[in-house]
Protein backbone atom coordinates (compact mmCIF):
# COMPACT_ATOMS: atom_id res chain seq x y z
CA UNK A 1 0.00 0.00 0.00
CA UNK A 2 1.41 3.62 -0.83
CA UNK A 3 2.02 6.43 1.14
CA UNK A 4 0.80 9.26 -0.59
CA UNK A 5 -1.66 10.90 2.45
CA UNK A 6 0.36 12.13 5.90
CA UNK A 7 2.43 10.59 8.20
CA UNK A 8 1.56 10.42 11.54
CA UNK A 9 3.18 8.96 14.78
CA UNK A 10 -0.27 7.58 16.21
CA UNK A 11 -3.36 6.92 14.57
CA UNK A 12 -6.74 6.46 16.58
CA UNK A 13 -9.62 5.22 15.05
CA UNK A 14 -12.65 6.53 16.52
CA UNK A 15 -13.78 9.64 17.82
CA UNK A 16 -16.04 8.57 20.75
CA UNK A 17 -14.61 9.53 24.42
CA UNK A 18 -12.24 7.37 24.50
CA UNK A 19 -10.73 7.56 21.20
CA UNK A 20 -10.19 11.20 21.97
CA UNK A 21 -9.14 10.74 25.55
CA UNK A 22 -6.56 8.64 24.65
CA UNK A 23 -5.25 11.06 22.31
CA UNK A 24 -5.46 14.43 24.97
CA UNK A 25 -3.64 11.84 27.47
CA UNK A 26 -1.22 10.98 25.11
CA UNK A 27 -0.57 14.84 24.92
CA UNK A 28 -1.27 16.20 28.37
CA UNK A 29 1.75 13.45 29.89
CA UNK A 30 3.94 14.45 26.88
CA UNK A 31 4.28 11.26 25.17
CA UNK A 32 3.58 12.31 21.89
CA UNK A 33 3.42 16.25 19.92
CA UNK A 34 -0.16 16.82 19.22
CA UNK A 35 0.17 17.39 15.31
CA UNK A 36 1.80 13.79 15.57
CA UNK A 37 -1.58 12.34 16.74
CA UNK A 38 -4.58 11.60 14.09
CA UNK A 39 -8.10 10.63 14.64
CA UNK A 40 -9.80 9.17 12.52
CA UNK A 41 -13.95 8.90 13.05
CA UNK A 42 -16.52 8.73 10.36
CA UNK A 43 -18.99 11.06 12.31
CA UNK A 44 -17.29 13.53 14.42
CA UNK A 45 -20.16 15.24 15.80
CA UNK A 46 -22.61 13.75 18.85
CA UNK A 47 -26.01 12.99 16.89
CA UNK A 48 -28.73 13.94 18.87
CA UNK A 49 -32.39 15.63 18.67
CA UNK A 50 -32.89 16.86 21.78
CA UNK A 51 -32.15 20.52 22.41
CA UNK A 52 -29.43 21.63 24.23
CA UNK A 53 -31.53 22.96 27.46
CA UNK A 54 -32.82 19.32 28.12
CA UNK A 55 -30.87 16.37 29.76
CA UNK A 56 -30.17 13.67 26.47
CA UNK A 57 -31.68 10.53 26.93
CA UNK A 58 -27.83 9.01 27.80
CA UNK A 59 -25.85 9.21 30.81
CA UNK A 60 -22.66 7.82 32.38
CA UNK A 61 -22.07 7.34 36.14
CA UNK A 62 -18.12 8.23 35.87
CA UNK A 63 -16.06 7.05 38.70
CA UNK A 64 -13.59 9.08 40.92
CA UNK A 65 -10.98 6.83 38.23
CA UNK A 66 -12.31 8.10 35.23
CA UNK A 67 -13.01 11.90 36.79
CA UNK A 68 -8.85 11.94 37.00
CA UNK A 69 -8.39 10.53 33.72
CA UNK A 70 -10.68 13.01 32.54
CA UNK A 71 -9.25 15.65 34.49
CA UNK A 72 -5.53 14.95 33.16
CA UNK A 73 -6.87 15.50 29.73
CA UNK A 74 -8.74 18.82 30.84
CA UNK A 75 -11.76 17.64 29.99
CA UNK A 76 -13.44 17.22 33.48
CA UNK A 77 -12.97 21.00 33.85
CA UNK A 78 -14.90 22.11 30.69
CA UNK A 79 -18.15 19.79 31.22
CA UNK A 80 -20.92 22.09 32.10
CA UNK A 81 -21.86 22.11 35.85
CA UNK A 82 -25.83 21.49 34.39
CA UNK A 83 -24.73 18.34 32.73
CA UNK A 84 -23.48 16.66 35.63
CA UNK A 85 -24.68 15.29 39.36
CA UNK A 86 -22.69 14.25 42.16
CA UNK A 87 -23.88 10.95 43.98
CA UNK A 88 -23.15 10.46 47.40
CA UNK A 89 -24.69 7.65 48.49
CA UNK A 90 -25.56 4.03 46.39
CA UNK A 91 -28.38 1.78 47.58
CA UNK A 92 -28.33 -1.72 45.94
CA UNK A 93 -31.44 -4.33 46.94
CA UNK A 94 -32.65 -7.50 46.22
CA UNK A 95 -36.23 -8.05 44.92
CA UNK A 96 -37.21 -9.64 48.20
CA UNK A 97 -36.04 -7.50 50.58
CA UNK A 98 -36.42 -3.54 51.08
CA UNK A 99 -33.77 -0.13 50.45
CA UNK A 100 -32.22 0.14 54.04
CA UNK A 101 -33.42 -3.34 55.09
CA UNK A 102 -32.37 -7.22 55.19
CA UNK A 103 -30.56 -7.94 51.68
CA UNK A 104 -30.05 -4.57 51.00
CA UNK A 105 -26.33 -2.64 50.68
CA UNK A 106 -25.84 0.81 51.31
CA UNK A 107 -22.32 2.61 50.10
CA UNK A 108 -22.44 6.44 51.73
CA UNK A 109 -19.32 7.98 50.49
CA UNK A 110 -19.20 9.89 53.81
CA UNK A 111 -18.19 6.29 55.40
CA UNK A 112 -15.38 6.19 52.80
CA UNK A 113 -14.33 9.84 53.86
CA UNK A 114 -15.18 11.40 50.41
CA UNK A 115 -17.38 13.92 49.10
CA UNK A 116 -19.18 11.91 46.71
CA UNK A 117 -19.10 8.44 45.05
CA UNK A 118 -19.07 9.90 41.67
CA UNK A 119 -20.93 11.62 39.05
CA UNK A 120 -23.61 11.27 36.55
CA UNK A 121 -22.57 12.87 33.34
CA UNK A 122 -24.72 13.51 30.12
CA UNK A 123 -22.84 11.91 27.70
CA UNK A 124 -23.58 14.13 24.78
CA UNK A 125 -21.59 16.88 26.67
CA UNK A 126 -19.01 14.82 27.58
CA UNK A 127 -18.77 13.53 23.72
CA UNK A 128 -19.01 16.87 22.70
CA UNK A 129 -15.95 18.60 25.46
CA UNK A 130 -13.76 15.26 24.91
CA UNK A 131 -13.59 16.24 21.22
CA UNK A 132 -13.40 19.77 21.98
CA UNK A 133 -10.20 19.34 24.58
CA UNK A 134 -8.31 16.98 21.80
CA UNK A 135 -9.15 19.23 19.05
CA UNK A 136 -7.81 22.37 21.28
CA UNK A 137 -5.11 20.30 22.49
CA UNK A 138 -3.63 20.82 18.55
CA UNK A 139 -4.79 16.60 17.99
CA UNK A 140 -5.62 16.10 13.96
CA UNK A 141 -9.12 15.12 13.30
CA UNK A 142 -9.61 13.25 9.87
CA UNK A 143 -13.52 12.33 8.91
CA UNK A 144 -13.50 9.29 7.03
CA UNK A 145 -13.94 5.32 7.73
CA UNK A 146 -11.14 3.18 7.44
CA UNK A 147 -10.95 0.44 4.40
CA UNK A 148 -8.02 -1.18 5.25
CA UNK A 149 -5.03 -1.32 7.21
CA UNK A 150 -1.69 -2.77 6.38
CA UNK A 151 0.79 -3.01 9.95
CA UNK A 152 4.90 -4.94 9.21
CA UNK A 153 7.71 -3.94 11.20
CA UNK A 154 8.32 -0.49 9.11
CA UNK A 155 5.00 0.89 10.47
CA UNK A 156 1.23 1.25 9.89
CA UNK A 157 -0.47 2.01 6.80
CA UNK A 158 -3.69 2.97 6.36
CA UNK A 159 -6.14 3.16 3.27
CA UNK A 160 -9.33 5.97 4.01
CA UNK A 161 -12.69 5.63 2.33
CA UNK A 162 -11.59 8.92 0.50
CA UNK A 163 -9.19 7.36 -0.93
CA UNK A 164 -6.26 9.07 0.92
CA UNK A 165 -3.63 6.87 2.70
CA UNK A 166 -1.87 7.62 6.21
CA UNK A 167 0.99 6.41 7.98
CA UNK A 168 1.82 5.81 11.27
CA UNK A 169 3.73 3.60 14.11
CA UNK A 170 1.26 2.78 16.46
CA UNK A 171 -2.30 2.03 15.47
CA UNK A 172 -4.66 2.00 18.35
CA UNK A 173 -8.33 0.98 17.55
CA UNK A 174 -10.89 2.87 19.53
CA UNK A 175 -13.87 2.54 17.53
CA UNK A 176 -16.44 1.17 19.57
CA UNK A 177 -18.21 -2.33 19.74
CA UNK A 178 -18.48 -3.43 16.37
CA UNK A 179 -14.99 -2.19 15.67
CA UNK A 180 -13.31 -2.08 11.90
CA UNK A 181 -10.09 -1.67 13.17
CA UNK A 182 -10.55 -5.01 15.25
CA UNK A 183 -12.23 -6.73 12.26
CA UNK A 184 -9.01 -5.26 9.79
CA UNK A 185 -6.83 -6.84 12.82
CA UNK A 186 -8.42 -10.33 12.77
CA UNK A 187 -8.73 -9.94 16.41
CA UNK A 188 -11.81 -12.28 17.13
CA UNK A 189 -14.09 -12.05 19.85
CA UNK A 190 -16.24 -14.04 22.64
CA UNK A 191 -18.99 -13.29 24.99
CA UNK A 192 -22.54 -13.94 24.54
CA UNK A 193 -25.84 -11.67 24.03
CA UNK A 194 -28.18 -11.59 27.29
CA UNK A 195 -31.48 -11.35 25.76
CA UNK A 196 -31.99 -8.24 27.53
CA UNK A 197 -32.91 -4.91 26.32
CA UNK A 198 -31.81 -1.54 28.64
CA UNK A 199 -34.90 0.92 28.37
CA UNK A 200 -33.44 4.33 29.44
CA UNK A 201 -35.64 7.19 30.51
CA UNK A 202 -35.73 10.38 32.16
CA UNK A 203 -38.31 10.13 34.89
CA UNK A 204 -39.66 12.58 38.36
CA UNK A 205 -40.48 10.53 41.14
CA UNK A 206 -42.69 11.38 44.14
CA UNK A 207 -39.95 10.81 46.51
CA UNK A 208 -36.31 12.63 46.68
CA UNK A 209 -33.52 11.08 44.95
CA UNK A 210 -31.23 12.12 47.44
CA UNK A 211 -28.48 12.63 45.62
CA UNK A 212 -28.34 8.60 45.60
CA UNK A 213 -28.11 5.55 42.83
CA UNK A 214 -30.66 3.03 43.70
CA UNK A 215 -30.47 -0.03 42.03
CA UNK A 216 -32.94 -2.93 42.56
CA UNK A 217 -32.92 -6.60 41.02
CA UNK A 218 -35.49 -8.08 39.62
CA UNK A 219 -35.44 -11.53 38.21
CA UNK A 220 -35.86 -10.11 35.39
CA UNK A 221 -33.09 -7.58 35.17
CA UNK A 222 -31.83 -4.98 37.18
CA UNK A 223 -33.46 -1.62 37.52
CA UNK A 224 -31.39 1.56 38.04
CA UNK A 225 -32.12 4.94 38.84
CA UNK A 226 -29.35 7.98 38.47
CA UNK A 227 -29.60 11.37 39.90
CA UNK A 228 -30.10 14.30 37.83
CA UNK A 229 -29.27 17.82 39.30
CA UNK A 230 -32.95 18.86 38.06
CA UNK A 231 -34.84 16.51 40.89
CA UNK A 232 -35.47 13.79 38.17
CA UNK A 233 -33.42 10.61 37.89
CA UNK A 234 -32.23 8.83 34.49
CA UNK A 235 -33.47 5.14 34.57
CA UNK A 236 -31.33 1.83 33.26
CA UNK A 237 -34.25 -0.69 33.31
CA UNK A 238 -33.18 -3.82 31.93
CA UNK A 239 -35.07 -6.35 31.37
CA UNK A 240 -36.26 -9.36 29.09
CA UNK A 241 -36.31 -8.61 25.08
CA UNK A 242 -40.07 -9.38 24.36
CA UNK A 243 -41.10 -7.40 27.94
CA UNK A 244 -39.12 -4.31 26.96
CA UNK A 245 -41.11 -3.93 24.16
CA UNK A 246 -44.49 -4.18 25.59
CA UNK A 247 -42.91 -1.41 28.10
CA UNK A 248 -42.62 0.64 25.04
CA UNK A 249 -45.11 0.82 23.82
CA UNK A 250 -47.45 1.63 26.49
CA UNK A 251 -48.15 5.12 26.76
CA UNK A 252 -46.34 7.25 29.16
CA UNK A 253 -48.79 6.78 32.76
CA UNK A 254 -48.95 3.21 32.45
CA UNK A 255 -45.02 2.95 32.29
CA UNK A 256 -45.03 5.03 35.08
CA UNK A 257 -47.66 2.96 36.99
CA UNK A 258 -44.96 -0.23 35.85
CA UNK A 259 -41.98 1.32 36.96
CA UNK A 260 -43.44 2.14 40.23
CA UNK A 261 -44.00 -1.20 40.97
CA UNK A 262 -40.88 -2.42 38.67
CA UNK A 263 -39.41 -0.33 42.00
CA UNK A 264 -41.12 -1.55 44.87
CA UNK A 265 -42.12 2.27 45.58
CA UNK A 266 -38.91 3.14 46.55
CA UNK A 267 -38.86 6.62 45.33
CA UNK A 268 -42.58 6.80 45.41
CA UNK A 269 -44.76 7.17 42.02
CA UNK A 270 -42.68 7.27 39.04
CA UNK A 271 -43.98 9.66 36.11
CA UNK A 272 -42.13 9.31 33.23
CA UNK A 273 -40.90 12.82 31.78
CA UNK A 274 -39.36 12.02 27.92
CA UNK A 275 -39.44 8.94 25.02
CA UNK A 276 -38.33 5.48 26.14
CA UNK A 277 -35.13 4.40 23.97
CA UNK A 278 -33.72 0.69 23.81
CA UNK A 279 -30.29 -0.92 24.10
CA UNK A 280 -29.60 -4.18 23.17
CA UNK A 281 -27.12 -6.26 26.05
CA UNK A 282 -24.65 -8.03 25.18
CA UNK A 283 -21.11 -9.07 26.81
CA UNK A 284 -18.05 -9.18 24.31
CA UNK A 285 -14.46 -9.67 25.00
CA UNK A 286 -11.70 -9.74 22.45
CA UNK A 287 -9.46 -12.27 23.01
CA UNK A 288 -6.54 -10.14 22.12
CA UNK A 289 -5.53 -6.43 22.84
CA UNK A 290 -2.52 -6.46 20.80
CA UNK A 291 -0.99 -7.18 17.46
CA UNK A 292 2.24 -6.20 15.35
CA UNK A 293 1.78 -2.07 16.72
CA UNK A 294 -1.95 -2.00 16.92
CA UNK A 295 -3.55 -1.75 20.03
CA UNK A 296 -7.53 -1.98 21.18
CA UNK A 297 -9.18 0.03 23.72
CA UNK A 298 -12.70 0.64 25.30
CA UNK A 299 -15.65 -1.27 23.48
CA UNK A 300 -13.58 -2.00 21.17
CA UNK A 301 -12.00 -4.12 23.63
CA UNK A 302 -14.72 -5.16 26.06
CA UNK A 303 -18.88 -4.61 26.15
CA UNK A 304 -19.87 -5.43 29.54
CA UNK A 305 -23.59 -5.27 31.49
CA UNK A 306 -24.17 -1.59 32.09
CA UNK A 307 -25.80 -3.41 35.50
CA UNK A 308 -22.48 -1.76 37.03
CA UNK A 309 -21.65 1.32 35.13
CA UNK A 310 -18.63 0.23 33.92
CA UNK A 311 -18.20 0.35 30.66
CA UNK A 312 -16.70 3.49 30.23
CA UNK A 313 -14.82 3.85 33.02
CA UNK A 314 -13.05 0.70 32.28
CA UNK A 315 -11.90 2.37 28.79
CA UNK A 316 -10.83 4.97 30.60
CA UNK A 317 -8.78 3.13 32.66
CA UNK A 318 -7.18 1.59 29.37
CA UNK A 319 -5.96 4.72 28.22
CA UNK A 320 -4.83 5.70 31.34
CA UNK A 321 -3.13 2.27 31.67
CA UNK A 322 -1.69 2.36 27.74
CA UNK A 323 -0.06 6.19 28.42
CA UNK A 324 1.55 4.57 31.56
CA UNK A 325 3.02 1.81 29.69
CA UNK A 326 4.21 3.93 26.79
CA UNK A 327 5.74 7.08 29.58
CA UNK A 328 8.96 4.17 30.22
CA UNK A 329 9.70 5.02 26.71
CA UNK A 330 10.27 8.80 27.72
CA UNK A 331 9.63 10.53 24.71
CA UNK A 332 7.01 8.22 22.80
CA UNK A 333 10.81 7.06 20.95
CA UNK A 334 9.39 3.18 21.20
CA UNK A 335 6.45 3.90 20.64
CA UNK A 336 4.38 0.41 19.08
CA UNK A 337 7.01 -1.45 20.87
CA UNK A 338 5.54 -4.62 21.32
CA UNK A 339 7.06 -5.42 24.55
CA UNK A 340 5.35 -2.25 25.73
CA UNK A 341 1.69 -3.52 23.86
CA UNK A 342 1.93 -6.40 25.50
CA UNK A 343 2.01 -5.20 29.29
CA UNK A 344 -1.06 -2.93 28.36
CA UNK A 345 -2.31 -6.02 26.87
CA UNK A 346 -1.84 -7.96 30.40
CA UNK A 347 -2.59 -5.30 32.48
CA UNK A 348 -5.83 -4.23 31.33
CA UNK A 349 -7.33 -8.09 29.56
CA UNK A 350 -7.20 -9.15 33.07
CA UNK A 351 -8.56 -6.29 34.95
CA UNK A 352 -11.45 -6.17 32.29
CA UNK A 353 -12.09 -9.90 32.59
CA UNK A 354 -12.42 -9.61 36.38
CA UNK A 355 -14.74 -6.63 36.11
CA UNK A 356 -16.72 -8.91 32.98
CA UNK A 357 -17.11 -11.89 34.82
CA UNK A 358 -18.26 -10.41 38.30
CA UNK A 359 -20.92 -8.21 36.37
CA UNK A 360 -21.69 -11.25 34.33
CA UNK A 361 -22.09 -13.08 37.33
CA UNK A 362 -23.87 -10.64 39.73
CA UNK A 363 -26.82 -10.62 36.56
CA UNK A 364 -27.47 -14.62 36.77
CA UNK A 365 -27.14 -14.66 40.28
CA UNK A 366 -30.04 -11.71 40.64
CA UNK A 367 -31.99 -13.82 38.12
CA UNK A 368 -32.02 -16.91 39.40
CA UNK A 369 -35.10 -17.93 40.82
CA UNK A 370 -33.92 -20.58 42.92
CA UNK A 371 -34.63 -20.07 46.28
CA UNK A 372 -31.98 -21.01 47.98
CA UNK A 373 -30.04 -18.93 45.83
CA UNK A 374 -32.37 -16.15 46.76
CA UNK A 375 -32.13 -16.80 50.05
CA UNK A 376 -28.33 -16.40 49.36
CA UNK A 377 -28.54 -13.31 47.89
CA UNK A 378 -30.54 -11.49 50.60
CA UNK A 379 -27.91 -13.37 53.09
CA UNK A 380 -25.14 -12.51 50.89
CA UNK A 381 -25.68 -8.69 50.95
CA UNK A 382 -26.28 -8.19 54.25
CA UNK A 383 -22.74 -9.36 55.26
CA UNK A 384 -20.89 -7.27 52.78
CA UNK A 385 -22.74 -4.32 54.39
CA UNK A 386 -21.49 -5.53 57.62
CA UNK A 387 -17.86 -6.17 56.64
CA UNK A 388 -16.79 -2.73 56.54
CA UNK A 389 -13.06 -4.35 54.95
CA UNK A 390 -14.92 -6.03 52.36
CA UNK A 391 -17.16 -2.92 51.37
CA UNK A 392 -14.43 -0.29 51.70
CA UNK A 393 -12.91 -3.11 48.62
CA UNK A 394 -16.26 -2.97 46.94
CA UNK A 395 -16.24 0.85 47.09
CA UNK A 396 -13.21 1.34 45.91
CA UNK A 397 -13.48 -1.15 42.75
CA UNK A 398 -17.06 1.01 42.02
CA UNK A 399 -14.46 4.19 42.24
CA UNK A 400 -12.26 2.60 40.11
CA UNK A 401 -9.65 2.66 42.53
CA UNK A 402 -9.12 -1.01 43.36
CA UNK A 403 -7.06 -3.51 41.56
CA UNK A 404 -4.27 -2.16 39.58
CA UNK A 405 -4.46 1.49 38.92
CA UNK A 406 -2.29 3.71 37.27
CA UNK A 407 0.18 5.22 39.51
CA UNK A 408 -0.60 8.67 38.56
CA UNK A 409 -4.77 8.41 39.28
CA UNK A 410 -4.08 7.37 42.88
CA UNK A 411 -3.97 11.10 43.18
CA UNK A 412 -6.22 14.06 42.38
CA UNK A 413 -5.51 14.86 38.43
CA UNK A 414 -4.79 18.95 37.53
CA UNK A 415 -7.95 20.94 37.57
CA UNK A 416 -10.46 18.19 39.06
C1 LIG B 1 -27.76 1.49 28.56
C2 LIG B 1 -26.30 1.70 28.79
C3 LIG B 1 -25.88 2.37 29.93
C4 LIG B 1 -24.51 2.56 30.18
N1 LIG B 1 -24.14 3.21 31.33
C5 LIG B 1 -22.83 3.36 31.59
C6 LIG B 1 -22.41 4.02 32.79
O1 LIG B 1 -23.22 4.46 33.61
N2 LIG B 1 -21.06 4.16 33.03
C7 LIG B 1 -20.14 3.68 32.14
O2 LIG B 1 -18.92 3.82 32.42
N3 LIG B 1 -20.51 3.07 30.98
C8 LIG B 1 -21.81 2.90 30.68
N4 LIG B 1 -22.20 2.30 29.51
C9 LIG B 1 -21.15 1.87 28.55
C10 LIG B 1 -20.64 3.04 27.69
O3 LIG B 1 -21.71 3.68 27.04
C11 LIG B 1 -19.62 2.54 26.66
O4 LIG B 1 -18.68 1.71 27.30
C12 LIG B 1 -18.86 3.70 26.00
O5 LIG B 1 -19.76 4.58 25.36
C13 LIG B 1 -17.83 3.16 24.99
O6 LIG B 1 -17.09 4.23 24.47
P1 LIG B 1 -16.15 4.02 23.21
O7 LIG B 1 -15.54 5.36 22.93
O8 LIG B 1 -15.26 2.85 23.43
O9 LIG B 1 -17.12 3.59 22.03
P2 LIG B 1 -18.24 4.45 21.30
O10 LIG B 1 -18.88 5.42 22.22
O11 LIG B 1 -19.12 3.47 20.59
O12 LIG B 1 -17.40 5.30 20.25
C14 LIG B 1 -16.81 4.70 19.13
C15 LIG B 1 -16.46 5.76 18.08
O13 LIG B 1 -15.89 5.14 16.95
C16 LIG B 1 -16.53 5.62 15.76
N5 LIG B 1 -16.47 4.54 14.75
C17 LIG B 1 -17.15 3.38 14.77
N6 LIG B 1 -16.81 2.65 13.66
C18 LIG B 1 -15.89 3.37 12.96
C19 LIG B 1 -15.15 3.16 11.72
N7 LIG B 1 -15.30 2.06 10.98
N8 LIG B 1 -14.27 4.12 11.32
C20 LIG B 1 -14.10 5.24 12.04
N9 LIG B 1 -14.78 5.48 13.18
C21 LIG B 1 -15.66 4.57 13.64
C22 LIG B 1 -17.93 6.00 16.20
O14 LIG B 1 -18.51 6.94 15.34
C23 LIG B 1 -17.65 6.58 17.59
O15 LIG B 1 -17.30 7.94 17.49
C24 LIG B 1 -23.55 2.09 29.24
C25 LIG B 1 -23.97 1.41 28.09
C26 LIG B 1 -25.33 1.21 27.88
C27 LIG B 1 -25.76 0.48 26.63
Amino acid sequence: MRTVGRDFDVLIVGAGVIGTSMASLLVARRLVAPERIAVIAERLSPASTVPQSEWDLRVLALSRASQRVLGWCGTWAALPPGKMCAYERMCVWDSRGEPGGAGSLIFDSAEFGESNLGFIVESRALQAQSLRMAGSAGVVFIEAAVDAVQVDDGGVRMRLSDGRDLGGRLLIGADGAQSRTRELLGIETAGHAYSQDALVAHVRTAKPHAATAWQRFLPTGPLAFLPLPDGRSSIVWSTARGEAARLRSLDAAAFGEELTRASGGALGECELTTPVVSFPLKLQYAIDYVRLRAVLLGDAAHVVHPLAGQGLNMGLLDCASLADVLAVTGNGGFLGEQKLLRRYERWRRSENLLTAAVTDGLERVFASGNPALSRLRVLGLGAVGRASFIKREFAQRAMGLGGDVPTFLKTAAPST
